[in-house]
Protein backbone atom coordinates (compact mmCIF):
# COMPACT_ATOMS: atom_id res chain seq x y z
CA UNK A 1 0.00 0.00 0.00
CA UNK A 2 1.28 3.73 -0.48
CA UNK A 3 1.95 5.72 2.16
CA UNK A 4 0.41 8.91 1.62
CA UNK A 5 -3.42 9.25 0.11
CA UNK A 6 -5.49 12.12 -1.30
CA UNK A 7 -8.44 11.19 0.19
CA UNK A 8 -9.02 8.92 3.58
CA UNK A 9 -12.88 7.31 4.02
CA UNK A 10 -14.62 6.12 6.57
CA UNK A 11 -15.16 2.26 5.88
CA UNK A 12 -17.58 0.32 8.14
CA UNK A 13 -17.86 -2.72 5.13
CA UNK A 14 -21.31 -1.77 4.38
CA UNK A 15 -22.19 -1.03 0.49
CA UNK A 16 -22.36 3.00 1.07
CA UNK A 17 -18.86 2.60 2.14
CA UNK A 18 -17.91 1.13 -0.45
CA UNK A 19 -19.33 3.07 -3.07
CA UNK A 20 -18.87 6.08 -1.67
CA UNK A 21 -14.81 5.51 -1.92
CA UNK A 22 -15.35 3.76 -5.34
CA UNK A 23 -16.69 7.23 -6.37
CA UNK A 24 -13.45 9.23 -5.32
CA UNK A 25 -11.47 6.72 -6.27
CA UNK A 26 -12.78 6.18 -9.69
CA UNK A 27 -11.93 9.96 -10.90
CA UNK A 28 -8.25 9.14 -10.56
CA UNK A 29 -7.78 10.37 -6.81
CA UNK A 30 -6.20 7.95 -3.69
CA UNK A 31 -7.99 7.33 -1.34
CA UNK A 32 -7.10 4.90 1.87
CA UNK A 33 -10.25 3.34 3.81
CA UNK A 34 -10.25 3.32 7.55
CA UNK A 35 -12.03 0.52 9.11
CA UNK A 36 -12.57 1.71 12.46
CA UNK A 37 -13.04 -0.62 15.31
CA UNK A 38 -14.50 -0.75 18.54
CA UNK A 39 -15.33 -3.40 21.04
CA UNK A 40 -19.30 -3.27 19.66
CA UNK A 41 -18.13 -3.55 15.98
CA UNK A 42 -15.25 -4.78 14.83
CA UNK A 43 -15.18 -6.64 10.99
CA UNK A 44 -11.48 -6.33 10.69
CA UNK A 45 -11.38 -9.78 9.77
CA UNK A 46 -12.74 -9.24 6.61
CA UNK A 47 -10.34 -6.35 5.38
CA UNK A 48 -8.22 -8.42 3.47
CA UNK A 49 -11.14 -9.75 1.64
CA UNK A 50 -12.29 -6.13 1.34
CA UNK A 51 -9.35 -5.53 -0.63
CA UNK A 52 -9.37 -8.04 -2.74
CA UNK A 53 -13.17 -7.83 -3.72
CA UNK A 54 -13.71 -4.02 -3.72
CA UNK A 55 -10.20 -3.41 -5.40
CA UNK A 56 -9.72 -0.78 -2.55
CA UNK A 57 -6.50 0.06 -0.23
CA UNK A 58 -8.16 -0.42 3.59
CA UNK A 59 -6.67 -0.57 6.92
CA UNK A 60 -8.20 -1.22 10.43
CA UNK A 61 -7.93 1.61 13.26
CA UNK A 62 -9.03 0.69 16.80
CA UNK A 63 -10.26 3.39 18.88
CA UNK A 64 -12.05 1.12 21.26
CA UNK A 65 -10.55 2.94 23.93
CA UNK A 66 -12.01 6.40 22.93
CA UNK A 67 -15.25 5.05 22.47
CA UNK A 68 -15.50 2.99 25.14
CA UNK A 69 -14.76 6.63 27.21
CA UNK A 70 -17.08 8.21 25.37
CA UNK A 71 -19.57 5.54 26.68
CA UNK A 72 -18.90 6.23 29.80
CA UNK A 73 -18.78 9.93 29.63
CA UNK A 74 -22.10 9.55 28.17
CA UNK A 75 -23.24 10.94 24.58
CA UNK A 76 -23.46 14.15 24.33
CA UNK A 77 -26.22 14.06 21.46
CA UNK A 78 -28.12 10.86 23.21
CA UNK A 79 -28.83 7.30 22.13
CA UNK A 80 -30.49 5.99 19.17
CA UNK A 81 -33.06 3.03 19.85
CA UNK A 82 -31.08 0.95 22.54
CA UNK A 83 -27.38 2.33 23.42
CA UNK A 84 -26.12 3.52 19.96
CA UNK A 85 -24.69 6.33 20.47
CA UNK A 86 -24.54 7.32 16.22
CA UNK A 87 -24.24 11.44 16.52
CA UNK A 88 -21.38 11.03 18.94
CA UNK A 89 -19.84 7.46 17.37
CA UNK A 90 -19.70 9.49 13.75
CA UNK A 91 -18.09 12.73 15.53
CA UNK A 92 -15.65 10.43 17.34
CA UNK A 93 -14.30 8.85 13.76
CA UNK A 94 -14.59 11.51 11.75
CA UNK A 95 -12.28 13.21 15.00
CA UNK A 96 -9.70 10.34 14.39
CA UNK A 97 -9.89 10.62 10.67
CA UNK A 98 -8.92 14.14 10.65
CA UNK A 99 -6.38 13.34 13.60
CA UNK A 100 -5.10 10.46 10.68
CA UNK A 101 -4.95 13.23 7.61
CA UNK A 102 -1.12 14.64 8.21
CA UNK A 103 -0.28 10.88 8.38
CA UNK A 104 -0.95 10.60 5.21
CA UNK A 105 -0.74 13.77 3.42
CA UNK A 106 -4.70 13.53 2.63
CA UNK A 107 -6.57 16.40 2.15
CA UNK A 108 -10.36 15.68 2.43
CA UNK A 109 -12.73 12.88 4.47
CA UNK A 110 -15.23 10.46 2.73
CA UNK A 111 -18.44 9.11 4.31
CA UNK A 112 -20.92 6.96 2.74
CA UNK A 113 -23.40 8.78 4.64
CA UNK A 114 -27.12 9.76 2.58
CA UNK A 115 -28.97 12.30 3.46
CA UNK A 116 -32.54 11.49 4.90
CA UNK A 117 -31.57 7.80 4.55
CA UNK A 118 -31.95 7.11 8.84
CA UNK A 119 -34.48 9.10 10.27
CA UNK A 120 -32.04 10.83 13.31
CA UNK A 121 -28.38 10.23 12.41
CA UNK A 122 -28.66 11.20 8.48
CA UNK A 123 -30.62 14.33 8.87
CA UNK A 124 -29.81 17.01 6.71
CA UNK A 125 -29.48 19.35 9.83
CA UNK A 126 -27.84 16.52 11.82
CA UNK A 127 -25.35 15.63 9.03
CA UNK A 128 -24.36 19.57 9.23
CA UNK A 129 -23.79 18.90 13.30
CA UNK A 130 -21.62 16.12 12.88
CA UNK A 131 -19.36 18.17 10.62
CA UNK A 132 -19.52 20.97 12.96
CA UNK A 133 -18.82 19.13 15.71
CA UNK A 134 -15.95 16.94 14.70
CA UNK A 135 -14.38 20.42 13.28
CA UNK A 136 -14.59 18.89 9.19
CA UNK A 137 -17.02 21.05 7.50
CA UNK A 138 -14.64 22.10 4.65
CA UNK A 139 -12.84 18.47 4.50
CA UNK A 140 -15.69 16.71 4.31
CA UNK A 141 -17.46 14.82 1.35
CA UNK A 142 -20.08 12.76 1.46
CA UNK A 143 -19.80 11.33 -2.38
CA UNK A 144 -23.34 9.49 -2.38
CA UNK A 145 -25.12 12.55 -1.83
CA UNK A 146 -23.09 15.64 -2.42
CA UNK A 147 -25.23 17.06 -5.59
CA UNK A 148 -28.03 17.09 -2.66
CA UNK A 149 -26.00 19.13 -0.28
CA UNK A 150 -23.96 22.08 -0.68
CA UNK A 151 -20.71 22.20 -2.82
CA UNK A 152 -17.85 21.23 -1.03
CA UNK A 153 -14.48 23.55 -1.21
CA UNK A 154 -12.94 20.14 -2.69
CA UNK A 155 -15.78 20.60 -5.43
CA UNK A 156 -15.50 24.01 -5.63
CA UNK A 157 -11.61 23.90 -6.25
CA UNK A 158 -11.82 21.12 -9.09
CA UNK A 159 -10.56 18.32 -6.95
CA UNK A 160 -13.08 16.88 -6.52
CA UNK A 161 -15.40 16.09 -9.87
CA UNK A 162 -19.09 17.20 -9.07
CA UNK A 163 -20.74 15.73 -12.28
CA UNK A 164 -19.26 12.11 -11.30
CA UNK A 165 -20.74 11.88 -7.74
CA UNK A 166 -23.88 10.78 -6.41
CA UNK A 167 -27.42 12.47 -5.71
CA UNK A 168 -29.00 9.96 -3.73
CA UNK A 169 -31.57 10.64 -1.11
CA UNK A 170 -33.82 8.80 1.35
CA UNK A 171 -34.05 4.92 2.63
CA UNK A 172 -34.39 3.52 -0.73
CA UNK A 173 -31.11 1.06 -1.92
CA UNK A 174 -32.12 1.31 -5.78
CA UNK A 175 -29.80 4.38 -6.54
CA UNK A 176 -27.06 1.95 -4.39
CA UNK A 177 -27.86 -1.29 -6.25
CA UNK A 178 -27.46 0.82 -9.85
CA UNK A 179 -24.20 2.11 -9.21
CA UNK A 180 -22.84 -1.46 -7.44
CA UNK A 181 -23.42 -2.86 -10.90
CA UNK A 182 -21.79 0.12 -12.57
CA UNK A 183 -18.89 -0.83 -10.61
CA UNK A 184 -18.95 -4.46 -11.38
CA UNK A 185 -19.54 -5.45 -7.13
CA UNK A 186 -21.11 -8.84 -7.08
CA UNK A 187 -20.53 -9.48 -3.27
CA UNK A 188 -23.23 -6.91 -1.89
CA UNK A 189 -23.33 -6.89 1.89
CA UNK A 190 -26.06 -7.47 3.77
CA UNK A 191 -27.69 -3.63 4.96
CA UNK A 192 -27.24 -2.98 8.28
CA UNK A 193 -26.15 -4.75 11.33
CA UNK A 194 -23.12 -5.71 12.76
CA UNK A 195 -23.22 -2.93 15.66
CA UNK A 196 -23.93 -4.71 18.76
CA UNK A 197 -25.04 -1.28 20.53
CA UNK A 198 -28.44 -1.39 18.34
CA UNK A 199 -29.38 -4.76 19.50
CA UNK A 200 -31.19 -4.60 23.04
CA UNK A 201 -29.96 -8.15 23.88
CA UNK A 202 -26.41 -6.66 23.85
CA UNK A 203 -27.34 -3.51 25.04
CA UNK A 204 -28.64 -4.92 28.27
CA UNK A 205 -25.58 -7.05 28.39
CA UNK A 206 -23.34 -3.91 28.37
CA UNK A 207 -25.19 -1.31 30.35
CA UNK A 208 -23.92 -2.30 33.84
CA UNK A 209 -20.20 -1.63 32.53
CA UNK A 210 -21.41 1.69 30.95
CA UNK A 211 -23.28 2.99 34.01
CA UNK A 212 -21.36 2.07 36.93
CA UNK A 213 -18.32 4.13 36.45
CA UNK A 214 -16.12 1.17 36.71
CA UNK A 215 -12.56 1.45 35.24
CA UNK A 216 -13.00 -0.72 32.16
CA UNK A 217 -11.12 -2.19 29.46
CA UNK A 218 -12.59 -2.32 26.02
CA UNK A 219 -11.80 -6.26 26.36
CA UNK A 220 -14.21 -6.19 29.38
CA UNK A 221 -17.28 -6.02 26.69
CA UNK A 222 -16.17 -9.31 25.18
CA UNK A 223 -16.78 -11.01 28.65
CA UNK A 224 -20.22 -9.82 28.42
CA UNK A 225 -20.74 -11.66 24.91
CA UNK A 226 -20.03 -15.00 26.81
CA UNK A 227 -22.54 -17.29 28.69
CA UNK A 228 -24.99 -15.81 31.61
CA UNK A 229 -24.49 -12.35 33.11
CA UNK A 230 -24.76 -11.76 37.12
CA UNK A 231 -23.88 -8.45 38.09
CA UNK A 232 -24.30 -7.25 42.18
CA UNK A 233 -22.97 -3.96 42.68
CA UNK A 234 -19.68 -4.02 40.84
CA UNK A 235 -19.46 -8.15 41.21
CA UNK A 236 -19.62 -9.53 37.31
CA UNK A 237 -20.00 -12.94 36.96
CA UNK A 238 -20.42 -14.75 33.50
CA UNK A 239 -21.55 -18.12 33.07
CA UNK A 240 -20.99 -20.76 30.50
CA UNK A 241 -23.81 -21.81 28.87
CA UNK A 242 -21.99 -24.79 26.58
CA UNK A 243 -19.12 -25.87 26.32
CA UNK A 244 -17.25 -23.69 23.83
CA UNK A 245 -18.32 -20.69 26.46
CA UNK A 246 -17.00 -22.93 29.17
CA UNK A 247 -13.39 -22.58 26.82
CA UNK A 248 -13.91 -19.11 25.56
CA UNK A 249 -14.75 -17.88 29.68
CA UNK A 250 -11.35 -19.87 30.82
CA UNK A 251 -9.11 -18.15 27.68
CA UNK A 252 -10.61 -15.21 28.68
CA UNK A 253 -10.01 -14.67 32.14
CA UNK A 254 -6.93 -12.39 33.06
CA UNK A 255 -4.90 -11.60 36.23
CA UNK A 256 -6.97 -11.09 38.71
CA UNK A 257 -10.30 -12.74 37.70
CA UNK A 258 -11.91 -15.79 39.55
CA UNK A 259 -12.49 -18.77 37.75
CA UNK A 260 -14.96 -20.54 38.89
CA UNK A 261 -15.34 -24.82 38.81
CA UNK A 262 -17.35 -27.31 40.75
CA UNK A 263 -15.06 -29.78 41.99
CA UNK A 264 -16.95 -33.26 42.07
CA UNK A 265 -19.21 -33.44 39.16
CA UNK A 266 -19.40 -31.92 35.85
CA UNK A 267 -21.25 -28.44 35.66
CA UNK A 268 -20.04 -24.53 34.07
CA UNK A 269 -16.81 -22.49 33.85
CA UNK A 270 -17.98 -19.15 35.04
CA UNK A 271 -15.90 -16.01 35.50
CA UNK A 272 -15.69 -13.29 37.85
CA UNK A 273 -14.22 -10.40 37.00
CA UNK A 274 -12.65 -8.18 39.69
CA UNK A 275 -12.23 -4.45 38.31
CA UNK A 276 -9.26 -2.32 39.04
CA UNK A 277 -9.80 -0.57 42.93
CA UNK A 278 -12.35 -2.79 43.85
CA UNK A 279 -12.49 -6.43 45.35
CA UNK A 280 -14.65 -9.31 45.98
CA UNK A 281 -16.54 -9.69 49.31
CA UNK A 282 -16.60 -13.25 51.03
CA UNK A 283 -20.32 -13.22 50.30
CA UNK A 284 -20.06 -12.26 46.58
CA UNK A 285 -17.62 -14.82 46.55
CA UNK A 286 -20.02 -17.79 48.29
CA UNK A 287 -23.18 -16.28 46.08
CA UNK A 288 -20.96 -16.62 43.32
CA UNK A 289 -20.20 -20.10 44.10
CA UNK A 290 -23.61 -20.74 44.39
CA UNK A 291 -24.72 -19.84 41.03
CA UNK A 292 -22.42 -21.25 39.33
CA UNK A 293 -23.57 -24.53 41.28
CA UNK A 294 -27.06 -23.39 40.06
CA UNK A 295 -26.32 -24.12 36.62
CA UNK A 296 -24.80 -27.67 37.26
CA UNK A 297 -27.96 -30.01 36.56
CA UNK A 298 -26.85 -32.91 39.00
CA UNK A 299 -25.81 -30.53 41.90
CA UNK A 300 -29.12 -28.55 41.52
CA UNK A 301 -30.89 -32.03 42.31
CA UNK A 302 -29.09 -33.33 44.81
CA UNK A 303 -30.32 -32.05 48.41
CA UNK A 304 -26.76 -31.84 50.18
CA UNK A 305 -24.14 -28.52 49.67
CA UNK A 306 -21.65 -29.03 46.88
CA UNK A 307 -17.65 -27.87 46.95
CA UNK A 308 -16.40 -25.91 44.28
CA UNK A 309 -13.05 -24.71 43.40
CA UNK A 310 -12.14 -20.79 43.10
CA UNK A 311 -8.85 -20.13 41.21
CA UNK A 312 -7.60 -16.28 41.07
CA UNK A 313 -3.94 -16.42 40.35
CA UNK A 314 -2.78 -19.43 41.20
CA UNK A 315 -4.03 -19.90 44.18
CA UNK A 316 -6.83 -22.39 44.71
CA UNK A 317 -9.58 -22.42 47.52
CA UNK A 318 -12.56 -24.53 47.84
CA UNK A 319 -16.21 -22.94 48.66
CA UNK A 320 -19.12 -25.34 49.95
CA UNK A 321 -22.79 -24.02 49.10
CA UNK A 322 -26.06 -24.44 48.59
CA UNK A 323 -27.03 -23.77 44.85
CA UNK A 324 -28.78 -21.18 44.16
CA UNK A 325 -30.01 -18.35 42.35
CA UNK A 326 -29.32 -15.03 43.96
CA UNK A 327 -30.48 -13.42 46.44
CA UNK A 328 -28.27 -10.42 45.09
CA UNK A 329 -26.76 -11.53 41.50
CA UNK A 330 -29.01 -10.91 39.03
CA UNK A 331 -29.38 -11.08 35.12
CA UNK A 332 -29.08 -7.62 33.39
CA UNK A 333 -32.58 -6.72 32.38
CA UNK A 334 -33.60 -4.56 29.54
CA UNK A 335 -35.83 -2.02 31.45
CA UNK A 336 -32.19 -1.31 33.18
CA UNK A 337 -30.94 0.06 29.83
CA UNK A 338 -34.65 2.04 29.41
CA UNK A 339 -34.54 3.40 32.87
CA UNK A 340 -30.54 4.69 32.65
CA UNK A 341 -31.23 6.22 29.22
CA UNK A 342 -34.30 7.85 30.59
CA UNK A 343 -32.42 8.94 33.63
CA UNK A 344 -29.63 10.50 31.33
CA UNK A 345 -32.32 12.11 29.35
CA UNK A 346 -34.18 14.31 31.98
CA UNK A 347 -30.63 15.27 33.78
CA UNK A 348 -29.20 16.46 30.21
CA UNK A 349 -32.44 18.66 29.94
CA UNK A 350 -32.26 19.58 33.54
CA UNK A 351 -28.98 20.99 32.69
CA UNK A 352 -30.30 22.47 29.15
CA UNK A 353 -33.24 24.45 30.63
CA UNK A 354 -31.14 25.79 33.15
CA UNK A 355 -28.35 27.30 30.80
CA UNK A 356 -31.28 28.18 28.80
CA UNK A 357 -32.35 30.46 31.62
CA UNK A 358 -29.11 31.45 32.97
CA UNK A 359 -28.34 33.02 29.63
CA UNK A 360 -32.44 34.89 29.77
CA UNK A 361 -30.85 36.69 33.16
CA UNK A 362 -27.96 37.22 31.66
CA UNK A 363 -30.04 39.10 28.70
CA UNK A 364 -31.98 40.83 30.79
CA UNK A 365 -29.14 42.09 33.30
CA UNK A 366 -27.50 43.67 30.27
CA UNK A 367 -30.42 44.84 28.72
CA UNK A 368 -31.43 46.30 32.17
CA UNK A 369 -27.97 48.56 32.71
CA UNK A 370 -28.16 49.42 29.03
CA UNK A 371 -31.62 51.21 29.68
CA UNK A 372 -31.11 54.70 30.06
CA UNK A 373 -32.84 55.08 33.78
S1 LIG B 1 -24.88 2.04 14.50
FE1 LIG B 1 -23.08 1.79 15.85
S2 LIG B 1 -21.31 2.00 14.48
FE2 LIG B 1 -23.08 2.81 13.38
S3 LIG B 1 -23.05 5.01 13.82
FE3 LIG B 1 -24.40 4.05 15.34
S4 LIG B 1 -23.07 3.64 17.08
FE4 LIG B 1 -21.71 4.02 15.33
Amino acid sequence: MPTSYQALALFSGGLDSILAAKLVARQGLSVLCLHFTTPFYDKSRMVDHWREIYDLDITAVDVGRDFVDMMQRGPDNGFGKNLNPCVDCKVLLLSRAKALMPEYGASFLITGEVVGQRPMSQRRDTLARISRLADVRDIILRPLCAKKLEPTPMELSGLVDREQLGALFGRGRLGQMDLAREFGITEIPTPGGGCRLTESEAAKRYLPLIAQGLSVDPADFELTNVGRQYWWDHHFLAVGRTESDNRRLAESARPGDILFRLKDMPGPTAVGRVFPGRAWTPEALAEASAVTAWHAPKARTLTAPVSVNLRQNGQLTTLVVTPAQGPHFAPPSFAAVTEWKQERQERLDGQERQERQERQERFERRRSENTPG
